[in-house]
């Protein structure tokens, strides 16, 4: 998958150097680049931010280094294509925005199979809105929140959305198995887990988890499942759709 984020602070996205993604970055399943803003102002300041119109507090991002920056990348994307790709899909871009749709797991699956994502990390009060229907025919263009409260900036945001996204790319965790029983994956948080030593401090690990009974252990970690989701995210249970529930509640 090729990635690419605009913002005006590159080096946060050194972390993308480390752990598994580092390494799906130097396998080639990720291909990661960190654009700067400023590479596409033509002022001796590199300004990229101007006051509202209307007034107001704080400062609002210019559409013209945007689209600057946003035109170059989507060039770069369609010089590397072949002509095999003509037809290939728009590449996806995600504005992160608290005023966009909230980003989940369902999400995070439907956009690992994509191709080229690019993102737009915004400052200040946020980028020009004629930025979104500038680039609506070039990109697939999505506004996402990381959740209901408000960042300084775009690049933490998409730091999360990279990381759900990159570890569903096939390859790029070790275990696909590790990937199936997550909170979010069924519709429900996950059970909770222990390891070793079976005795911590005068805590010990439910026993059924020791007994080898495969069957009890299963019915064991659904209904902690079950719990858990009903006491922290009574919400996500009302979402589940009760014929799958039924059928894996019915199989243990
Ligand atoms: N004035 C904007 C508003 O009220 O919607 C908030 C701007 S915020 C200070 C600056 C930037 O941080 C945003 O443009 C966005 O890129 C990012 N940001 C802040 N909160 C976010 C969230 N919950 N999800 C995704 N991005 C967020």
């Amino acid at each position: 998958m090729r990635i690419d984020a605009v913002t005006i602070f590159p080096e946060i996205f050194n972390v993308l150097d480390v752990s598994l993604l580092g390494k799906a970055r130097e396998s080639g399943l990720i291909d990661f680049t960190a654009h700067n803003l400023r590479d596409f102002t033509s002022d001796a300041h590199r300004t990229v931010d101007d006051s509202p119109y209307g007034g107001g507090a704080g400062m609002v991002m210019m559409a013209e280094p945007w689209a600057l920056a946003l035109e170059s990348i989507r060039s770069s994307a369609a010089t590397e294509s072949t002509e095999d790709d003509d037809a290939a899909p728009a590449p996806v871009l995600i504005i992160p925005t608290p005023s966009g749709h909230v980003f989940n797991q369902k999400l995070a699956r439907a956009l690992a199979p994509e191709e080229h994502l690019v993102f737009a990390c915004g400052r200040y009060e946020g980028i020009d809105e004629r930025v979104y229907e500038w680039a609506a025919p070039r990109f697939r263009v999505l506004p996402v929140s990381l959740g209901d409260y408000v960042l300084n900036g775009g690049e933490v945001a998409v730091l999360a959305m990279i990381e759900a996204i990159g570890r569903l790319i096939p390859g790029v965790v070790g275990n696909p198995e590790s990937l199936v029983e997550e909170s979010h994956e069924d519709g429900l948080l996950e059970y909770p887990v222990y390891t070793k030593p079976s005795t911590w401090r005068e805590l010990e690990v439910p026993e059924v988890l020791l007994s080898g009974n495969h069957g009890k252990i299963a019915r064991f970690r659904r209904e902690t499942q079950l719990h858990r989701t009903a006491k922290r995210r009574p919400e996500l249970i009302l979402d589940i759709d009760p014929a799958s529930t039924n059928r894996k509640d019915r199989d243990l």
